[in-house]
């Protein structure tokens, strides 16, 4: 698709409005919201925060998200919560929050036996 549809160019590939290019992206056999938008906001530059079981798993444990919040809601909630940064800075910085959600969830959040007391966020329990 990316050779045929757009002479294998990337810039061509995530040219557009982000709500646009995101739809394309899902339009392509095999490719969900998570990967959708870890393409956009990784190699595509839009601002798009990435929503995983890391991030869920997190949220619920905190209490920040009710256990029935969908994929839309967890990222309309990160993406106002971390919309202070100048749109200039927020790339970069939605990219660091995301991957450090992630280290958290793989080091310490654990599905089974959380490392609660080890956690950087263990101040932030409820
Ligand atoms: S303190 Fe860390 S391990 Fe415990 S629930 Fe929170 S994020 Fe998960």
């Amino acid at each position: 698709m990316l050779v045929e549809e757009y002479d294998g160019d990337l810039g061509r590939l995530f040219a557009g409005e982000t709500t646009a290019v995101r739809e394309r992206l899902l339009a392509i056999n095999g490719i969900g919201p998570e990967t959708a938008d870890s393409m956009l906001l990784y190699a595509g530059g839009h601002h798009c925060f990435v929503i995983d079981a890391y991030t869920k798993r997190i949220f619920q444990r905190h209490d920040w998200s009710g256990a029935e919040a969908g994929y839309e809601d967890l990222q309309r909630l990160c993406e106002s919560a971390l919309d202070q940064k100048p749109l200039g800075d927020r790339l970069d910085y939605w990219q660091d929050y995301h991957a450090q959600l992630v280290m958290v969830g793989k080091g310490f959040c654990r599905p089974r036996q959380p490392r609660c007391s080890e956690c950087p966020l263990k101040p932030l329990l409820p």
